[in-house]
């Protein structure tokens, strides 16, 4: 009979343990192999790799077909694949062409295509396989504690349990408080800090009158509201000379340790936000211009900041004009473009006329999405996307648990085959839902009837004092960024 061993062994065996090294495994696949009459043609060996070793299978089928072999052996049963579905599988292939299956340390001699043989060979595998996992799960547990515990000072609205943080109900009222009045009534760090200390609620130590600016700012950019735990290390090196240096590492992200305050779709929100405010500089609450604190530069990402150096006026004074803050105080950016402040504002209100007009024709459905947000049919069909994105992520995470249950003992093959079959045929079945749902119920005509109305607002605004319109331009548009070449584009806050 023709043979095949096969070998395998981890990195770190490979290294360190002589029982595991490919050469004691070759040499008792061939004692095994002599004793037995058979013919050893070869002996492949692979180093386990991180992931699955579906390629090292196939690779082994071709040899088995190309040198007609009849049979494989291997050292130990584990070592043929480190999951047991693609091991059950592989071990199917074996059997459609024909080849036969040895283990050595296993005494399992399958030359003979022996059903109850199968069946104890199937339970074995399940046997090895649970052990495995249940070392894998040790081992996983052990380095997620060594990750996501605690560490650190106390963060405000939580209370510290055991290895992780829990929620203390009242402080974390105040920290969706803060983010509730800095996202949706977009008041700044110092104005919410005031709010705080005059309604007297307590702060870290439990004082009050204790928040500041630099508190709120902290607070909305702690990654720890949203249930993640960022871990920096630090290095200590000596060099030459003695001295010693600590360095800090790229951090790494625990996802998930702990409950989250605020969740991940507010807790980005509100860091897009805050960078949009870093990019922008300090805005002004009291400036003479309706698109104050909006505006930025294309090229650098500056703050515009308006001049008045245009076009001379009878009076002799000057037209206010846009220019770069960069360019203007530093001459760090290399866009000398100048717009003139009445330009600026109609390019807006030509933005807004140019979407209203490609509504009137052709609506996408992001943009009825983010005009007819109020529109109860269009909420409804964006939360039953988002409902059905949702259902398609959690697939992968339960074929997986199918296997893991495979693995376990929990489910007989069939019943894993049964289960793969159908999570897939969920998976199809969503995904032509998802296509589906991009086909909203189209009402062009409310989207267009917003957008004129919005239209008319902002020439009136236009018109009239930018102190009253400011507010209103505010929570219509969300950024302006002039290019150059004149080119203003503009973001719609949804
Ligand atoms: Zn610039």
């Amino acid at each position: 009979m023709r043979v095949l061993g096969v070998a395998r062994v981890s990195t770190k065996e490979q290294a360190t343990d002589a029982h595991f090294s490919f050469l004691s495994q070759r040499t008792r696949i061939a004692d095994y192999a002599q004793t037995r009459g058979w013919e050893l043609v070869d002996v492949i060996e692979y180093v386990q790799s991180g992931g699955s070793n579906r390629r090292e299978l196939r690779d082994i089928l071709r040899r088995v077909e190309a040198d007609r072999i009849e049979c494989v052996v291997v050292n130990e049963l584990d070592r043929l694949a480190r999951d047991m579905v693609s091991t059950m599988l592989f071990l199917e292939e074996l059997q459609r062409v024909g080849c036969r299956f040895a283990s050595v340390s296993d005494d399992l001699d399958l030359t003979t295509p022996d059903g109850e043989l199968k069946m104890m060979m199937l339970a074995m595998f399940a046997h090895y396989f649970r052990r495995q996992l249940s070392r894998k799960v040790k081992g996983g547990q052990a380095e997620r504690a060594k990750q996501g515990k605690r560490h650190g000072e106390r963060p405000f609205g939580y209370q510290p349990a055991g290895d992780s943080w829990a929620i203390d109900s009242q402080e974390s009222e105040v920290v969706q408080q803060v983010y509730q009045w800095y996202l949706h009534e977009q008041q700044g760090f110092r104005a919410i800090a005031k709010r705080l200390n005059e309604t007297q609620v307590p702060g870290q130590k439990g004082r009050i009158g204790t928040w500041d600016a630099r508190t709120i700012e902290r607070m909305l950019r702690r990654e720890v509201y949203a249930g993640d735990i960022i871990y920096q290390k630090w290095v200590q090196t000596t060099d030459r000379e003695g001295h010693r240096h600590t360095q800090r590492q790229t951090p790494q992200i625990v996802r998930d340790s702990h409950p989250a305050i605020i969740d991940r779709e507010t807790w980005n929100a509100t860091q897009a936000r805050l960078a949009v405010r870093q990019s922008l500089g300090h805005r002004p609450q009291h400036s003479p211009y309706l698109l104050s604190g909006l505006v930025s530069c294309g090229l650098c990402g500056a703050a515009m900041v308006v001049l008045r150096t245009g076009h001379r006026r009878p009076d002799g004074s000057r037209d206010p004009v846009y220019c770069c803050r960069a360019y203007h105080t530093k001459g760090a950016c290399s866009t000398a473009t100048k717009i003139p402040l009445d330009d600026l504002e109609h390019a807006v209100l030509g933005a807004l006329r140019a979407e209203l007009q490609q509504v009137q024709q052709h609506p996408t459905p992001d943009q009825i999405a983010h005009w007819l947000a109020d529109d109860p049919a269009v909420a409804q069909a964006q939360r039953d996307r988002r409902q059905t994105e949702q259902r398609l992520q959690a697939i992968p995470g339960m074929l997986a648990r199918a296997e893991e249950m495979t693995l376990q003992g929990v489910y007989t093959i069939d019943e894993y085959r049964s289960t793969k079959s159908r999570l897939q045929a969920e998976q199809a079945r969503l995904q032509a839902a998802l296509q589906q749902s991009l086909l909203l119920p189209v009402d062009a005509h409310a989207v267009s009837a917003r957008l004129q109305s919005l239209v008319a607002t902002f020439e009136e605004v236009l018109a009239g004092d930018p102190d009253v319109g400011r507010s209103w331009i505010q929570s219509l548009v969300e950024r302006i960024r002039c290019h150059p070449g004149r080119h203003i584009e503009v973001t719609w806050r949804s």
